[in-house]
């Protein structure tokens, strides 16, 4: 099964991307977290996304998306993908498409994850992430059972660079001018299910199991 999660940045399609993934065994791509990787190696790639992030800004899609294009041809996702953050721009979703009909393949889910803006400020001012294995935390919603240190794995939490509030106001605009349009894009080919993430996790594998009807 071929699932893209689409929605505001902090909108919660990272956790709900996760929950999914584990479900139907197939892989959680994530470009957000594949980049930050790359920072934290201090790779090219790194270096070259790291000035855009850090300013709310997209990353150019030349440097997204053939990585995004070699990644889904791993043999990992045989059985599909669920992708996290990509597609973000018209001319990303074009990319893919290609890709997808060179292989004779095609999207089977677009799920919009939504909630207003308030909550998305809200959420993404309590997120904080370990530093070490890159499990996300809330201070209000999801706090780690010992404070700012990582549940799973005892690293430091932190607050991302691009959570911090005037880069979150950044990254809404840039969200609304450049990636919102993509719903009207997966709407005309009939691919789009919306889940409403103003609610706790509790009911979220269920509410996307039914989105897909599965
Ligand atoms: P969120 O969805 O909460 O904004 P992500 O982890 O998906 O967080 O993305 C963090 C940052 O990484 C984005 O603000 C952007 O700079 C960059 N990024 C991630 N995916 C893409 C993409 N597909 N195209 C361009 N930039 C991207
Ligand atoms: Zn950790």
């Amino acid at each position: 099964m071929k699932v893209i999660m689409l929605g505001a940045p902090g909108a919660g399609k990272g956790t709900r991307a996760a929950l999914l993934s584990e479900k139907l065994s197939i892989p959680h791509i994530s470009t957000g977290d594949i980049f930050r990787a790359n920072i934290k190696n201090g790779t090219e790639l790194g270096k070259l996304a790291q000035s855009y992030m850090d300013k709310g800004e997209l990353v150019p899609d030349s440097l997204v998306c053939d990585l995004v294009v070699d990644r889904i041809q791993q043999p990992d996702c045989e059985n599909g993908f669920i992708l996290d953050g990509f597609p973000r721009t018209i001319p990303q979703a074009e990319a893919l498409k290609e890709a997808l009909d060179s292989i004779g393949e095609k999207l089977d889910h677009v799920i919009n994850v939504y909630a207003p803006d308030e909550h998305i400020v809200n959420r993404m001012s309590g997120r904080r992430s370990c530093s070490q294995c890159g499990a996300v935390f809330h201070v209000e919603f999801a706090p780690s059972s010992k404070g700012d240190i990582c549940d799973k794995c005892g690293g430091s939490l932190i607050q991302r660079d691009d959570d911090k509030p005037e880069t979150v106001k950044k990254r809404l605009e840039v969200y609304y001018e450049q990636t919102y349009p993509l719903l009207e894009y997966y709407e005309k080919q009939g691919l789009v299910k919306t889940v409403d993430a103003t609610g706790g996790v509790e009911t979220a594998l269920s509410d996307l199991l039914k989105a897909i009807g599965a």
